[in-house]
């Protein structure tokens, strides 16, 4: 039995690997804002996807004249990710029809088994699912591309507040982060472990200041200069803390140039970096992400005595409408067609 689970993993991650083949995921990737992007996937595969509040459910996957899925509103975006992708692994791999409860996915993903023969054939196809979805959402090269963009090394990505930021740009919930980090060999399952003992609310609340929550759902993205002239797939309701490391012992100051309405400012500080004298400060400014669209902040560093700026950033966050009903990228392909 060991057996057929090990090779449900192995199934479902090679079927992964040949769907972002396939998909060119990986060269897709800046236009899909540095993530996998599983609705667009799914439309294209022409599998119809509906976003429902359901309850007790997470998602649902059909089989009648053709494939569909269902999901539940329910449940964070992350969760809704992971949902759709373990529902078009059912898709792909030719899987029975097959409702998703919570319990039905936290078996899976620990290889328990229920008793009984007639469950197994179920059972494995969970295991295999989960497997495509783990591997589809956070694959290695995007763990990669991630830490290199942000200038992570290898011994900070067990940090919780790097997994949490890895987490919020691969699209995933921070537990599935970080054992996917561990499933690469990127981290060590003792390093998962200690990890899951910090809880996302505990790292959200560290870093949001004072800016009050609307969503306990609403996530906080800690945007620095590495996230220059990339597109930050944030959510309505979500924190942004910009921050800007400033030459401050010499003049030097940040200050706002532009900002879209999209991003409301709740609040500005500025932070010692460390104690010693000439070391810079970071200036930081807290938005509460608003209605959908792009919505770009820029800024200039200068001297309060001085017009010409001596530095420039930029900021693109691409806030995403909630959806509803069936998906957009069904409907924007519906459209086209
Ligand atoms: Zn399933």
């Amino acid at each position: 039995m060991n057996g057929s689970v090990r090779n449900a993993r192995l199934n479902g991650a090679a079927e992964a690997h040949r769907i972002h083949r396939m998909m060119e995921s990986r060269e897709r990737l800046e236009a899909t804002d540095g993530q996998v992007d599983v609705f667009g996937i799914l439309a294209e595969l022409e599998i119809l996807v509906v976003f429902k509040p359901l309850d007790g459910l997470l998602g649902a996957f059909l089989k009648q004249e053709a494939p569909g899925v269902i999901i539940s509103t329910k449940r964070p975006y992350s969760v809704q990710r992971f949902t759709g992708a373990h529902e078009l692994g059912h898709a792909v791999l030719n899987h029975d029809p097959s409702l998703d409860s919570p319990g039905v996915l936290r078996r899976a993903a620990i290889g328990y088994l229920p008793a009984g023969r007639g469950n197994f054939r179920a059972h494995l196809q969970e295991i295999e699912a989960d497997a495509f979805a783990g591997e589809l959402l956070a694959p290695r090269w995007l763990l990669i591309y991630h830490a290199k963009r942000q200038g992570w090394q290898a011994s900070q990505l067990s940090d919780p507040d790097v997994a949490y930021q890895m987490a919020l740009r691969c699209g995933c919930s921070y537990e599935a982060t970080l054992r996917s980090l561990a499933r690469n060999s990127l981290i060590s399952d003792v390093q998962v472990d200690a990890a899951l003992e910090t809880k996302p609310k505990a790292l959200k609340a560290r870093l949001r200041g004072d800016a009050e929550w609307i969503n306990p759902w609403s996530d906080v993205w800690r945007l620095t200069d590495r996230d220059q002239g990339h597109r930050v797939p944030a959510a309505g309701g979500d924190l942004l803390r910009v921050g800007l490391l400033q030459k401050s012992a010499a003049g030097y100051r940040w200050t706002a140039s532009e900002v879209d309405p999209g991003l409301l400012l709740l609040t500005e500080d500025v932070r010692i970096t460390t104690a010693t004298v000439g070391a810079p400060s970071e200036k930081l400014w807290y938005y509460r992400a608003g209605c959908e669209g792009l919505a770009v902040a820029s800024y200039a560093e200068r001297r309060s005595w001085e017009t010409a700026a001596v530095a420039a950033a930029r900021f693109e966050v691409n806030i995403r409408p909630v959806e509803k009903g069936l998906s957009r990228a069904n409907r924007a392909r519906l459209a086209a067609a």
